[in-house]
């Protein structure tokens, strides 16, 4: 088995050197249990907070141990009367090539997908996510104004989608002009900015001239500022991310700005909730496939992978995503499915 474990926390962004490559052999498989080899890894920027030791919702990985990640897996040998040689399953199985589960928590890959690597994005966790958040916390109405960042990724780029299907106004927010290209002219959305613009404030408030609604947020730092005047009175905001926060040692530097927010918050009354898409809706996750399956079926709701080949490349891939590298939702090819 071939696995890669955290041997370092790191100090901000994360280095090469956080990990390592290593070999092991895998035990003898016991009654009730499946050996597993993995074919696709999940890349996604919660690892971040996993490789950190500070207080969060989820435990931290352990020095030396395997880095913690979903992935999908072909079933190689079984001792467990619930799956069979071939079965193709998704689990937290972590950054390695093989595993071996009891079985448990693992969910079968939907049978007659393009691509099982689907089941890591536009109908896995992210895809979740985005539905989750959008409809629960962001209650979108037709003819409202959403805001996302992060827009051509994983979870960006389905909360828009769906958003544009229930008939709202999408303004996306990404960094570089490929990809506010595809989120406007692949995924439909009404607009997107690039924050990297040197007027990205001006830019992104001359494109939501009702101002917004629903601001679905992923990234933080930067972009919350520019949309927190744009919020008009009864805004919803679905806290789902801050990965541009995520690298960060300290809180930056200068004035406390946080009485005009919670103003901002009272006087326009805005709803801003946070989630944790498996905590909070993990007994949803029939009513999610049920809605996104047909939609992908369909050509309703798009999706892009961003397919990095072996296993020794996911920590160089890693630190890309934090760093906005990648292009889609972020995979390892670990082995030929
Ligand atoms: P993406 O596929 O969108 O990839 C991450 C993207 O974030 C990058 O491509 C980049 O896009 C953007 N980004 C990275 N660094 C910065 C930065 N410093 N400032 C602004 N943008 C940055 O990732 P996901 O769709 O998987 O995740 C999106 C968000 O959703 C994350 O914050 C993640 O933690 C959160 N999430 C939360 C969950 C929950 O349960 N609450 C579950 C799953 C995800 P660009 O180049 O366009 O800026």
């Amino acid at each position: 088995n071939q696995r890669i474990v955290l041997v370092s926390r790191p100090q901000g962004a994360p280095v090469p050197e956080n990990f390592r490559l290593e070999r092991e052999a895998l035990p003898d498989l016991a009654d009730g249990q499946v050996l597993l080899k993995t074919l696709y890894l999940s890349l996604d920027p919660y690892m971040r907070g996993r490789m950190s030791d500070a207080p969060s919702y989820a435990a931290p990985v352990e020095l030396n141990e395997v880095m913690t990640g979903g992935a999908v897996s072909r079933v190689e040998r079984s001792l467990n009367p619930k799956f069979q040689e071939g079965d193709l399953v998704v689990g937290a199985t972590g950054w390695q090539s093989h595993s071996i589960s009891d079985g448990r928590n693992l969910i079968p890959v939907p049978s007659g997908l393009p691509s099982p690597s689907m089941a890591l994005g536009v109908l896995g966790m992210p895809g979740m996510t985005a539905y989750m958040g959008l409809m629960d916390i962001g209650q979108p109405k037709a003819g409202e104004t959403l805001v996302v960042a992060a827009a051509s990724g994983a979870v960006g780029s389905v909360v828009g989608q769906v958003a544009k299907l229930k008939g709202l106004r999408v303004v996306g927010v990404a960094g570089g002009a490929d990809k506010c290209r595809y989120v406007v002219e692949e995924l439909g959305f009404d607009a997107c900015i690039d924050h990297k613009s040197p007027d990205f404030s001006d830019e992104l408030a001359q494109a939501c001239p009702k101002g917004v609604d629903i601001y679905f947020e992923n990234v933080g730092g930067k972009v919350f500022d520019a949309v927190l005047p744009l919020l008009n009175a009864k805004a919803r905001i679905p806290l789902c991310g801050l990965i541009a926060q995520y690298n960060a040692q300290d809180v930056p530097a200068g004035p406390d700005r946080l009485p005009l927010l919670q103003r901002a918050l009272l006087t326009k009354r805005v709803r801003i909730q946070g989630f944790i898409v498996f905590d909070d809706y993990g007994d949803r996750q029939p009513e999610f496939i049920s809605a996104m399956a047909p939609w992908v079926r369909d050509g309703k709701i798009k999706f892009k992978e961003d397919v990095v080949e072996g296993l020794e490349q996911a920590p160089e891939a890693f630190i890309g995503l934090l760093e906005g590298r990648n292009f889609g939702k972020l995979v390892v090819r670990v082995a030929e499915a």
